[in-house]
C-alpha cells in the first residue's frame, strides 16, 4: 500500500429490493494503492455493493465518497471520466473489430475524439504506438490483428482489461475477474491484476480464495448484506464467523 488515504468510502450504505435488504448499513473504505477483495457466500450482497459503488444501482440510503468527494448521485460515465472504472464487462468490447482497433477506440474516447472509423491513416497512427505499448503490457501484442470474438476466453478478458486501462483509471473495479477461467488463465490474470495495480487501486469481487489470499492487501467479508470481517487473509480466514459463513451460507 502506498498511502493510508481512503480513495473509495461508503457511509451507512443500504440497498433494499422490495423490502429485502441486500446491502445493510455498510461502512467500507478502500485504501489508495491497495488490492482490496470483497468476498462472501452467494447472495451476500457483493454484486449489489459493487453495483452501488459504480453507480449502476442507486442506494436506498447512505453515501459514497470517491477521492474525498461525494459521488452518491454521480453517473457511471462521469465516474469513469474521474478515473473510477469498472472492467470485465463483455459489452465493453466490439466483437468484430480487432484487438488493436478495440484499444484504439478506447484511447480515442478518452482523448475526447468521437469514435470515427473514417479517420485518416495519419490520425489513426498517432494512437498506435500507445495502443501497442498497452498491448505489450497486457501480453496481447501478438494478438493485435486478431478479431476480438475469435480470441480464447482468457485473452478476451485480458482485452477487456486493456480497454479499461486505456481510460487511464485510478481505481479499477473487477467483478469476478477469474470467473469461468481454467487454472492457467487464473494464474495469468492474477499476475496481470498485480501488474496493473502498480500505481492504482483495485477492488475486486472474487470467489477464488487462493487467488484472493495471494494478491489482496485487504479483504472484506460480506454476509447477508453486512460486513462480518475485514483484514488480511490470515485474519479473516481465522475468524469463526467467516468460517461459519462459508460452511453455513
Ligand atoms: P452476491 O453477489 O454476493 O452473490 P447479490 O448482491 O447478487 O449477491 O445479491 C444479494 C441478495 O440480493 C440476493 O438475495 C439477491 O437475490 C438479492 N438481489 C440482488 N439483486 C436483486 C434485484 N435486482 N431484485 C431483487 N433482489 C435482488
Ligand atoms: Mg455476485
Amino acid at each position: 500500500m502506498e498511502t493510508e488515504k481512503a480513495i473509495l468510502k461508503t457511509r451507512g450504505l443500504t440497498r433494499s429490493f422490495s423490502g429485502f435488504v441486500a446491502v445493510n448499513d455498510v461502512n467500507f473504505a478502500v485504501k489508495e494503492g491497495s488490492i482490496h477483495a470483497l468476498i462472501g457466500p452467494n447472495g451476500a450482497g457483493k454484486s449489489t455493493l459493487f453495483n452501488l459503488l459504480t453507480r449502476f444501482l442507486s442506494p436506498s440510503s447512505g453515501q459514497i465518497f470517491y477521492d474525498g468527494s461525494e459521488i452518491t448521485h454521480a453517473s457511471p460515465a462521469n465516474l469513469a471520466r474521474q478515473g473510477l472504472v469498472r472492467s470485465f464487462q463483455i459489452s465493453s468490447v466490439f466483437p468484430h473489430l480487432s484487438v488493436l482497433e478495440n484499444v484504439r477506440i478506447a484511447l480515442q474516447s478518452r482523448h475526447g475524439e468521437t469514435m470515427d472509423f473514417w479517420l485518416s491513416d495519419r490520425r489513426l497512427k498517432k494512437y498506435d504506438d500507445e495502443v501497442m505499448a498497452l498491448l505489450a503490457d497486457i501480453g496481447l501484442e501478438t494478438y493485435a490483428k486478431r478479431i476480438a470474438v475469435e480470441l480464447p476466453y482468457g485473452r478476451k478478458r485480458a482485452l477487456e482489461l486493456a480497454t479499461t486501462l486505456a481510460m487511464n483509471p485510478r481505481v479499477i473495479l473487477l467483478d469476478e475477474p477469474m470467473a469461468g477461467m481454467g487454472q492457467e488463465d487464473i494464474q495469468r490474470t492474477a499476475a496481470l491484476i498485480q501488474k496493473v495495480a502498480k500505481g492504482r487501486t483495485v477492488l475486486m469481487v472474487e470467489h477464488n480464495l487462493s487467488v484472493v489470499a495471494d494478491i489482496s492487501d485487504m479483504i472484506t467479508v460480506l454476509r447477508r448484506g453486512e460486513i462480518i470481517a475485514e483484514g488480511t487473509y490470515d485474519i479473516v480466514s481465522a475468524n469463526p464467523e467467516v468460517r461459519q459463513a462459508y460452511i453455513g451460507g
